[in-house]
């Protein structure tokens, strides 16, 4: 700008004129707060040729702060300070040349080095009318509110002349419109600062939110190492809780997807009035916010909106309007439970962020149900293992017992045979006898035994062929006591028959017939009674005793494999413990069963009821359905 420019005139108001609009119009920008403030000193160049450091008043220091300057060498001043007192003292009336713009003289007195560092230019003085080297003018930066936001220290590099009033109230509007500019931006910083608050204070809730529900997981997962060999159920409560800590419900269905019948049944649901109405309730595929979600394999909102909403009523439960959100608990790809929450209908409705944290949930519950499963075949293994160990015991026990029941007879056969052979001619014809007949009732109880053995393996096997043939049941079941007469001399054993034909496989009647009554005399000492008699279409035979009899809870027990109430009984009376297991299976061959009525010291009946025809199952079905 040339040295003595003449203030005024037309040009000079237009540049003045668009500087202020540029001023103004740095409002607008989105530059912040520096690029107004640079842009306020720029201006106030532009239009008056002058050089302006701007310092703004910073609150909370209570200090004046050089936040832009222009002109030459006032670089170095951005940034210092000066305390608000010493630089309002600046201010003073009796320099105030229009409201808020104060034009010191070099002369008068006052001592503007306090302010800190100054910059002073080096130019020569005119003379009067010209401003000096040391001559100040400040400018209060007022809002329109009447609030001083920061003071426009100017000065002159050149050798120019002290501006006039009209000049001076120009540069009082610059500095107004550049105060409100300036509090625009502040208050734009503000709400900006307020806004990031906020968004902190959202975040931070959302945090908080995520870390509860983080938590709720993990505690629901060590619930879970708790239960996962209890039932499943146990978990449904803490999880119905946790998730309405994050998701607010009111309440939570758990069910579970039965692919075969296309339904989702219901296992849990955390409202205790309705509960059993919605557990009876199952949901077909498709139908309703749940049935959706199996077939989306995704969550499914159903918000309660007349006309927009699938969701089915179920019977039983009142009808009330509500807002339900179904999320698929996905175990490898397939939807294996399904959280249905519900809200009543005048709380807000479900949104996507609600089922997304019901889906962490689910993802954390699909987790658990693959425990929970692991669990459960891990327990059914456990149960197997200790079946087999029992049965492995039984066994080893069975071994025992068949070799001294196979040694037992064959002792006595060896024993009587051998002293007849040897000392015969030395015995009377009656004990000859008696030692043989002895011999030849121990053979046959060998023969029973090994035709036990024989029978259970081939039931066992499946290869049992069952050959129906007329049996007179009378005259069986007597050839049966006279079988057991002859094997227990002395014990009474009686029969009350008729004459009921049935067809049936004479050699596994004859199995289950002599077995019932080998155990009526080993476990009793009174006497054994056989009875048969037609009934509902076939033949009821009964085998009864006045023995030890057995408690009820046993009953079960006697037609185990290898199983023997009491070892001490087996080692007095014999057996093996296979007589009962096998008469079972060979009488549900023949299409008939087993009933048993006992009395612990009174005795015992047991009943074998036979059709007069087999039904055509094969006896592999047969034994298999037994076992
Ligand atoms: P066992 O070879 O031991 O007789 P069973 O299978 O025939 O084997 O019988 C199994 C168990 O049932 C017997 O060990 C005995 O404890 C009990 N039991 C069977 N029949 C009778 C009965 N008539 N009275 C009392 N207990 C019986």
């Amino acid at each position: 700008m040339a040295s003595g420019t003449e203030p005024g005139g037309p040009r000079r108001e237009l540049v003045r004129l668009q500087a202020l609009a540029r001023v103004a119009g740095a409002a607008a920008g989105s530059g912040g707060l520096d690029a107004v403030l640079a842009a306020i000193v720029d201006g106030v160049q532009d239009a008056f040729g002058l050089d302006v450091v701007l310092n703004l008043y910073e609150p909370e220091l209570d200090t004046y702060v050089v936040r832009a300057a222009v002109g030459e060498g006032v670089e170095q001043l951005m940034h210092t300070s000066s305390t608000r007192e010493s630089f309002e003292e600046l201010l003073d009336r009796r320099f105030e040349i229009v409201p808020d713009v104060f034009f010191i003289p070099h002369g008068a007195g006052i001592d503007v080095e306090r302010l800190g560092p100054f910059y002073t230019p080096s130019y020569e003085w005119r003379g009067p009318g010209y401003w000096h080297p040391d001559d100040m003018c400040f400018v209060g930066m007022r809002t329109s509110q009447g609030q001083l936001v920061g003071i426009l220290s100017i000065d002159s590099t050149i050798d120019q002349h002290i501006p006039s009033p009209e000049q001076f109230e120009l540069l009082r509007v610059f500095a107004m419109v550049g105060a409100n500019v300036v509090e625009n931006a502040l208050l734009a910083r503000e709400i900006a600062g307020l806004e990031a608050e906020r968004e902190m204070k959202v975040l931070r809730q959302e945090l908080e939110e995520e870390v509860a529900l983080r938590q709720s997981l993990l505690e629901i997962g060590s619930r879970l190492g708790e239960v996962s060999a209890a039932a499943p159920q146990d978990i449904f409560p803490t999880l119905s809780e946790r998730l309405a800590m994050v998701v607010p419900i009111k309440s939570l269905t758990v069910s579970t997807v039965d692919v075969d019948k296309r339904v989702v049944s219901p296992i849990y649901h955390s409202e205790a009035e309705v509960a059993d109405a919605v557990l009876r309730f199952d949901i077909p595929f498709g139908t309703g916010a749940t049935g959706c979600a199996v077939v989306t394999q995704q969550s499914y909102i159903d918000n309660d909106d007349p006309g927009a909403t699938v969701s089915v009523q179920i019977p039983g439960t009142p009808e009330v309007a509500e807002h339900v959100l179904a999320v698929p608990v996905l175990v490898e790809d397939e939807v294996k439970v399904v959280l249905t929450l519900r809200r009543n209908a005048k709380e807000a409705p479900f949104v996507p962020l609600d089922a997304h944290r019901a889906e962490l949930f689910a993802q954390h519950l699909a987790s658990a149900f693959l425990l929970m499963e692991l669990a459960e075949s891990r327990r059914l293994l456990a149960e197997q293992v200790s079946k087999l160990e029992d049965l492995n015991r039984l066994k080893d026990e069975f071994v025992a017992s068949v070799s001294h029941e196979l040694r037992t007879p064959l002792t006595a056969i060896i024993g009587s045979v051998v002293t007849v052979a040897t000392l015969g001619d030395m015995l009377s014809a009656e004990s000859r006898r008696e030692m043989l007949t002895g011999a030849e009732r121990q053979a046959k109880r060998l023969a029973e035994l090994l035709e036990n053995l024989l029978a259970e393996s081939r039931l066992t096997a499946g290869d049992t062929v069952i050959a129906p043939v007329r049996v007179e049941v009378g005259p069986f079941v007597e050839e049966v006591a006279e079988t057991l007469r002859f094997r227990a001399p002395g014990r009474i054993v009686e029969s009350a028959t008729d004459d009921t034909v049935v067809f049936t496989d004479r050699t596994l009647l004859y199995r289950i017939l002599f077995n019932l009554g080998d155990n009526a005399i080993k476990y009793s000492d009174g006497r054994v009674t056989l009875t048969s008699r037609a009934d509902r279409g076939g033949v009821r035979i009964e085998v009864s005793d006045e023995g030890i009899g057995i408690a009820g809870e046993d009953i079960p027990k006697v037609f185990e494999q290898f199983r023997q109430l009491d070892a001490s009984d087996a080692r007095r009376v014999g057996g093996v413990g296979l007589g009962l297991h096998l008469s079972l299976k060979a009488a549900k061959a023949l299409g008939g069963r087993i009933e048993v009525q006992s009395e612990p010291g009174r005795g015992s009946t047991f009943a074998l009821w036979l059709p007069a025809e087999p039904t055509p199952l094969r006896a592999r079905n047969a034994a298999e359905q037994s076992s």
